[in-house]
């Protein structure tokens, strides 16, 4: 095997032809000199199609490729512009990189494949560049990805959820495929209309396949699903119905801390400051209320018999919390009269919170049920958001919410890069 084949090979130079290899003392790289092969040359950087020489661009230019052993690698060549009648005069298409890249596809992908598997850290550390430049190789990696994936085709049954990715109320409207476990599509915004985006992308013959749309009740969703998708049914999504239950339990939380402390020092929010005694025993309990009892702690199932024994109304609205879990968890007519009896002992219950919640409950009853028998749990579109706000973290530093996205698709929507010359996913 000739040198220049072990290079073309090395460096994802395919449809290239290597005319020369030098060592630049002051960038401290090696310089691969390459020319695109004839039939590969004279084609638009962004349609491919060919076209006529416009005149040389910018003359000479480099590509930041993987490293050779520890000596960082750059792929030199001219880069003249083509008139495309379609763009206007364009920088050509090389085989090596995608348009507009200041990195060839192998790094791109190296890049792209260790955002998605290891630290930021790591990832920075062993490309040598910057996280925000890992931040646009992930969005244009991932806008490749798009261009050859149709990831909404096949839709049966999905999730829609909402996630927040930065403080400030910046938020990431998400659509899971219930079927595959992949995410789908992720925009910005939370409104309505951002999730009509995602339907105007799917098309009314595609929506017309939907028969199960999970999601929170949210009314700015409802219109939208309404308009959209009117013959889907749709499901409650179990994971905020329990959160409604844990919100009404807050209630009767914080008026047991209020009473507890005397009315001292509580502020708004119903924080005791400097508690003492019972209202700080209440303030210890908190994840003991909110936690399944099977994940409880030992130490957290004496704090909830103690609030057995000291505070019943707090208990009885505790009691109340767990009930309407069990009944999500129940199946087909023992579910529906589990939910009966769930209604008419919270609507008796004499605790305002849990009095509103039932008339929650039964106003969305019809979702509800339909959750139950479908058998369709918002599991996994909890876990996917669980994974994006782990992921939003990753992605800080990076600019704007596209690059969030690109990263969230490649992790979570089941198309990743291989890592380069490798043919199958290694995970
Ligand atoms: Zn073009």
């Amino acid at each position: 095997m000739r040198i220049s084949r072990v290079l073309q090979s090395a460096f994802g130079l395919e449809h290239s032809v290597v005319e020369g290899l030098d060592f630049d003392e002051e960038a401290g790289a090696m310089v691969l000199s390459v020319r695109p092969v004839a039939r590969a040359r004279g084609r638009c950087g962004r349609c491919g199609r060919r076209a006529p020489r416009y005149d040389r661009g910018h003359g000479r230019r480099r590509w930041r490729a993987l490293d050779l052993g520890t000596i960082p690698v750059f792929v030199e060549a001219d880069a003249p512009r083509v008139a495309c009648s379609a763009h206007g005069p364009t920088v050509a298409a090389v085989p090596w990189a995608r348009h507009g890249a200041g990195h060839t596809k192998d790094f791109d992908d190296q890049a792209a494949w260790l955002a998605v598997h290891v630290s930021k850290s790591a990832a920075v550390e062993l490309l040598r560049i910057a996280w925000r430049t890992v931040g646009s190789i992930v969005a244009r990696v991932g806008a490749d990805i798009d261009a050859g994936v149709d990831r909404l085709e096949g839709l049966v049954r999905i999730g829609i959820d909402e996630v927040s990715y930065k403080r400030g109320h910046r938020y990431l409207t998400v659509v899971v495929d219930h079927d595959s476990g992949r995410l789908v599509w992720a925009a910005p915004g939370k409104e309505g209309a951002t999730l009509a985006g995602f339907f105007e992308a799917l098309g009314s013959q595609r929506t017309a396949r939907l028969t199960h749309i999970t999601c929170d009740m949210a009314p700015s969703f409802a219109w939208v699903l309404r308009h959209y998708a009117p013959d889907a049914v749709r499901c409650a999504d179990p994971f905020h119905v329990v959160r409604w239950a844990i919100d009404a339990l807050d209630v009767e939380r914080r008026r047991a801390r209020r009473a507890a402390s005397g009315q001292g020092n509580v502020d708004e929010a119903g924080r005791i400051h400097s508690a003492k005694g019972p209202a700080r025993s209440l303030r210890n309990a908190r994840y003991a209320l909110w936690k399944n009892p099977e994940h409880l702690s030992a130490t957290q199932r004496h704090q909830l018999e103690w609030v057995q024994r000291s505070d019943p109304r707090l208990y009885r609205a505790y009691l109340l919390k767990e009930g309407l879990r069990y009944c999500l968890g129940c199946q087909g007519d023992e579910a529906r009269h589990a939910l009966d009896r769930w209604l008419a002992w919270a609507k008796r219950s004499r605790l305002p919170a849990f009095i509103d919640l039932a008339d929650k409950v039964a106003t969305h009853r019809k979702e509800i049920e339909a959750t139950i028998d479908s058998r369709l749990s918002n599991a996994l579109v909890e876990s996917t958001n669980t994974k994006i706000r782990l992921l939003t973290r990753v992605a800080f530093g990076f600019h704007g919410p596209e690059p969030l996205i690109a990263l969230a698709m490649l992790a979570l929507g089941g198309h990743c890069p291989t890592l380069p010359g490798r043919n199958r996913p290694t995970h």
